[in-house]
């Protein structure tokens, strides 16, 4: 007999919350908080979707997600969590540039970019303050028409090395290019530079574990391993039900976290919308922006705190995240992120799985991007014990395949053409 994951839940909910997500569970957390009974529903065998990690023997974790945000994420935990989950994050100071067209160690924020930018890229502070202001500016309902790209040209003209500083973290934080809109850029550039990086101390799983821990308490019916395969809708155009592992379950209302074609086009059905809402969903563009690579020491070896704690580093002799490398190297940023806490105060030993050498992932390999489809499969993926604590290497690029140095790269490359 197969295990029931639906096993005393109710016939029905107030609220389904389709997905654990950050966003799934918040929703989940806040609806609870509130009085609602609440279902959530994760199809993965833990909770956090792309706020995740895996284990591997021995215990370890490799942590794969959240380890940069904006200052913001304090509030929004102490409103919608808890003061102990809000009291667990903690600033990333040392984030460090290395290229071939300059070096630079910040701590990421107003007042020192200024001050980099004036002194080391002899940039006009009148045109920093004026570029700041503009994207300090920007609002999710602006005009869409002008690029970043047209943006950078307004204010840096021909300063591929200040578009670099610029541009480079950001698109690696959301994948955004040079020609997306300008607000893409201009809302999360401005969000890092109120007052820094961020992270949670103790790692994705920590947070996570306080996650469910506040949820429980608030009543949350937490079900893992439950797919859900329908939303079902009245004649009268209203959620009644969904249809999860095989059975119904009715509720009121349904929030999903699944992603917004899934639940639009597959789990409500096309017929429940009019002909322009899927038109603007059908144009709705699914973005991945990283992939990994995991590094492990020896047991006994560590960093010293001249390594930083974020560094985007990349040989590319210019800064063009729209044109195929040229000289067959990759191009796009390689990015460490080594928050402290993890890399000199857990991160140990990894002589198994990896013999103490580097890890690197791939699609396939069963590390990071097979997590992520394992994830989609709901498979369980290796682990055990109480870990240390592994910190990723993620590469954000856009990369042609057939520019890819394999031998340079060695075997098991990972990169990962973007979009
Ligand atoms: C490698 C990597 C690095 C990142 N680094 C950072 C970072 O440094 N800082 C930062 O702020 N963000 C980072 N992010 C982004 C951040 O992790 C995500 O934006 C965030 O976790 C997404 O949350 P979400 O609520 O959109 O839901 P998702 O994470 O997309 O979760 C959706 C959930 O719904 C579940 N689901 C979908 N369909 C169904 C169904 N039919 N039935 C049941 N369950 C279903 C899925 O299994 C999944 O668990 C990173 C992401 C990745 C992948």
């Amino acid at each position: 007999m197969p295990k029931d994951f639906l096993k005393d839940a109710k016939d029905h909910y107030d609220v389904v919350v389709i997905g654990s997500g950050l966003g799934g569970l918040t929703s989940a957390n806040i609806l609870a908080r509130q009085g609602y009974s609440v279902l959530l529903l994760e199809h993965h065998y833990q909770l956090g979707g792309m706020a995740t990690w895996f284990k591997r023997a021995g215990g370890h974790i490799f942590d794969i997600s959240l380890h940069g945000f904006p200052i913001g994420m304090i509030k929004s935990c102490r409103k919608y969590w808890t003061q102990d989950i809000a009291d667990s994050i903690v600033q990333l100071k040392g984030i460090r540039f290395e290229n071939p067209q300059f070096s630079v160690r910040t701590t990421f924020d107003r007042k020192d970019f200024t001050q980099i930018l004036t002194d080391q890229f002899k940039v006009e502070p009148e045109q920093i303050h004026a570029f700041f202001d503009k994207a300090r500016g920007m609002n999710f309902y602006d005009d869409q028409t002008t690029t970043t790209r047209q943006l950078f040209e307004e204010f840096f003209p021909g300063r591929d090395d200040v578009v670099r500083l610029l541009m480079e973290p950001i698109t690696y934080a959301n994948g955004s290019t040079l020609e997306d809109p300008a607000i893409t850029y201009g809302i999360v550039f401005s969000n890092f530079m109120s007052k820094g990086v961020y992270t949670f101390e103790g790692g994705t799983d920590a947070l996570v574990g306080k996650m469910k821990e506040e949820m429980l308490r608030n009543g949350v019916d937490l079900r893992i391993r439950t797919l859900v395969e329908k939303i079902e809708v009245g004649p009268d155009q209203k959620v009644k039900a969904v249809v999860v592992n095989g059975r119904r379950i009715g509720c009121n209302a349904v929030v999903s976290n699944a992603n917004l074609k899934s639940t639009i086009l597959k789990l409500t059905g096309e017929e429940h919308f009019s002909q322009d809402y899927l038109n603007e969903a059908n144009n709705v563009r699914l973005n991945s922006s990283s992939c990994q690579v995991y590094m492990a020491l020896k047991p006994g070896e560590t960093f010293d705190d001249s390594v930083g704690d974020l560094l985007f580093h990349s040989e590319h002799r210019g800064f063009d995240i729209d044109e195929p490398a040229d000289d067959g190297l990759c191009e796009g940023c390689l990015v460490g992120e080594m928050v402290k806490e993890r890399a000199l105060g857990d991160m140990r030993a990894v002589d198994d799985p990896l013999d103490g050498r580097a890890g690197v992932s791939g699609p396939g390999d069963g590390l990071p991007f097979g997590l992520l489809a394992d994830q989609a499969h709901g498979e369980r993926i290796g682990g055990g014990g109480r870990p240390e604590r592994l910190p990723s290497w993620s590469r954000s690029s856009r990369i042609a395949p057939e520019k890819r140095s394999g031998p340079k790269r060695g075997p098991r490359d990972s990169e990962k053409r973007m979009r």
